[in-house]
C-alpha cells in the first residue's frame, strides 16, 4: 500500500532520478548536504545536516579500523617539495595535480610546500624515524584529513573535487611480504563490512597494470554503480611492497640482527562514500538513508490544524513519544512547526528520514498511530502506547536496513551484464574462420563496439586479455575496472582467443 500523499509524481522541483546528473546536483542543496556556491572552483561547504550524515558514516569507518588494530594519527597538510619528489613513479602520477605554497608573507620559500595530494611522502619519512626493530612492527595507522588535487576535468561535488575534505587514508608497515599481503586481504574485508553497513553494493577488482596507484605493485578497488549505469570508484587498496621503503630508507632489524626493508600497504576512502549513499538509495522524492547514517531516524508529525479542539492532546501524546524514543537513543524530531502536514512530509522525505510517525485526533480515539517507511512509502498502524511504539520503531528500522540492502544489491546485479558465455562461443567460431589474419580485424572491432554498446546498461563482464582491454578502452572510452579479486575464472579472450581471466569494463565517473 502506498501512502496517498506521495502516490504519483516526484517531489515538486526535483528532477527525476533517471536524469541522474541533474537529480544529483539538485538534491545536494535541497536536502542541505553541501553548498557549492563557495567562490573557489571544485570545493564546497558542508551544511549541518550533511555534516551530521558524513560524521555518522565516518564513525562506522573509524570503529571498524579501531577494532582491527589501527590507530588514528594526524600528519601536517604541508609536504616539502624535496620529500614529495623522492619517489619517481609516485610523483609522475601526481605532479600535474599538486597545489603549491611558494610564499610565506613577503618572502619566497626556499623549499616550496605542497598541499598533500595524498600522504605517503608526509608519513614515510617519519616511519624512517619511528621504526628500528621488528618489535616496532606491524604499524597500522590512519588519518581522516583533507587532501588537495588540481582537478582539470569537470568537477562534481563529493565525486570529483579539488579539495577532498574527508580522505581516510590508512598506512601499514610489516616485517614480511606475507604479512603485508595478508593486510591487503584484511583491508578488503574491512571495506566490505563498511559498505555493507551503508547498504551500498560493490564489486572488488584488481586494477590493470596501467591503472595502478602511482608507485604501487598492485591496486585493488571497490566500484559501485550510479543509476545511469556508470561506475564510481569508492575505495582503493594498494600493495606497495618495499618500493617506498627503499626510497625513504625504512628499515628494521630482524630477530637475527639483519637490517631489512619493511613491506607496506596503504588504502583509502574519500567522501565518495557519502555520494554513494546518496546516489544508490535516493529516489524521485529525495534522499533515502539507511537508518544507521540518518541524522534524523524518526520524524513525528502531528496531523492537527490550529482550530482543532484536540490539538493540545495530540501534541502532548507526540511529545511523550518523542521523549520515549529519545530515551531509547533513537534520533527523533517532533515537527510541531506551523507548516501544513503535507509540507512537512515533503521536507522530511527530501532529507531521507527512514520513518515517519503520524498522530491525529482520530488516532487518539482509535488508539493507533500511523507509521510510514521512507524507502517504500508504505503505511501501517501501530498501537499508540509508548512501549509498543518504541519496540516497533526498533524493529522497523532494522527491517528498513535489510530491505534497502537487498533492493540495492538486486538493482546492482541486474546491471551487471555477463558476456562471458555468449561472445566466447561467437568469437571461437570466428577465430576458426579467420586464423590467417593476426591483426585486429574488422570483426574484432565489431566485438569491441558491441561490448561498448552493452556498457550503456552497466558493468560488462567478459573474458578479455589485458591487451584487448586496452584496445577497448581506446576505441570506446570505457574503463577497464579489472579482474575479480576473489576467484579467477579462466576463459578465452573474446577478441584474440588467448587464455585470460574475466574482465569487468564500464563507463566510469
Ligand atoms: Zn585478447
Amino acid at each position: 500500500m502506498t501512502s496517498d500523499v506521495n502516490a504519483g509524481a516526484a517531489a515538486k522541483g526535483l528532477p527525476r532520478r533517471d536524469d541522474f546528473s541533474d537529480w544529483y546536483s539538485e538534491i545536494l542543496w535541497r536536502a542541505e548536504i553541501v553548498d557549492t556556491r563557495y567562490p573557489v572552483k571544485g570545493v564546497c561547504v558542508w551544511q549541518p545536516f550533511g555534516f551530521k550524515m558524513r560524521s555518522l558514516i565516518y564513525s562506522i569507518l573509524r570503529s571498524l579500523l579501531d577494532d582491527s588494530g589501527h590507530e588514528e594519527v594526524l600528519f601536517p597538510l604541508l609536504i616539502p617539495r624535496s620529500e614529495l619528489m623522492k619517489e619517481e613513479e609516485h610523483i609522475k602520477g601526481f605532479e600535474g595535480e599538486v597545489f603549491w605554497v611558494t610564499r610565506g608573507g613577503y618572502e619566497e620559500l626556499d623549499v616550496p610546500l605542497a598541499l598533500r595530494p595524498t600522504s605517503e611522502t608526509a608519513i614515510y619519512p617519519m616511519l624512517n624515524l619511528w621504526i628500528r626493530s621488528h618489535r616496532d612492527l606491524p604499524i597500522r595507522i590512519y588519518q581522516v584529513v583533507n587532501v588537495f588535487r588540481y582537478e582539470t576535468k569537470h568537477t562534481r561535488p563529493l565525486i570529483r573535487v579539488r579539495e577532498i575534505t574527508s580522505f581516510k587514508e590508512a598506512h601499514t608497515a610489516h616485517a614480511s611480504r606475507e604479512d603485508a599481503e595478508e593486510q591487503v586481504h584484511v583491508a578488503v574485508e574491512i571495506y566490505k563490512r563498511f559498505f555493507d553497513r551503508l547498504a551500498v553494493p560493490y564489486i572488488v577488482t584488481e586494477r590493470p597494470e596501467w591503472d595502478k596507484f602511482p608507485g604501487a605493485e598492485r591496486t585493488i578497488a571497490f566500484d559501485t554503480l550510479m543509476p545511469d549505469g556508470r561506475t564510481m570508484q569508492i575505495a582503493t587498496i594498494h600493495m606497495l611492497g618495499d618500493k617506498f621503503a627503499r626510497t625513504f630508507d625504512i628499515t628494521f632489524e630482524d630477530c637475527d640482527g639483519n637490517r631489512k626493508f619493511v613491506q607496506q600497504t596503504c588504502y583509502g576512502i574519500s567522501e565518495r562514500c557519502v555520494a554513494a549513499v546518496i546516489a544508490v538509495h535516493g529516489d524521485d522524492h529525495g534522499l533515502v538513508l539507511p537508518p544507521e547514517v540518518a541524522p534524523v531516524q524518526v520524524v513525528i508529525v502531528p496531523i492537527v490544524f490550529s482550530r482543532d479542539e484536540m490539538r493540545d492532546d495530540v501534541l502532548s501524546v507526540c511529545s511523550e513519544l518523542r521523549d520515549a524514543l529519545d530515551d531509547a537513543n533513537i534520533r527523533v524530531v517532533l515537527d510541531d512547526s506551523d507548516e501544513r502536514p503535507g509540507a512537512k512530509f515533503y521536507k522530511w522525505e527530501m532529507k531521507g528520514v527512514p520513518l515517519r510517525i503520524e498522530v491525529g485526533p482520530r488516532d487518539l480515539k482509535t488508539g493507533k498511530c500511523v507509521f510510514v517507511t521512507r524507502h517504500d512509502l508504505n503505511k501501517f498502524h501501530v498501537n499508540l502506547s509508548t512501549e509498543e511504539v518504541v519496540g516497533m520503531v526498533r524493529k522497523t528500522l532494522a527491517r528498513i536496513y535489510e530491505e534497502m540492502k537487498a533492493n540495492a544489491w538486486r538493482r546492482f546485479n541486474d546491471m551487471i551484464i555477463s558476456l562471458s558465455a555468449e561472445t566466447t562461443a561467437a568469437s571461437s567460431a570466428e577465430s576458426d574462420a579467420s586464423d590467417a589474419s593476426s591483426d585486429t580485424s574488422a570483426s574484432d572491432e565489431d566485438v569491441l563496439s558491441l561490448i561498448g554498446a552493452k556498457m550503456r546498461g552497466g558493468i560488462v563482464n567478459v573474458f578479455m586479455c589485458p591487451k584487448c582491454g586496452k584496445a577497448l578502452k581506446e576505441l570506446t572510452g570505457a574503463s577497464v575496472l579489472g579482474t575479480p579479486f576473489d576467484g579467477r575464472k579462466k576463459g578465452k579472450c573474446v577478441v584474440c582467443s588467448q587464455e585470460c581471466a574475466e574482465l569487468y569494463v564500464a563507463r566510469t565517473y
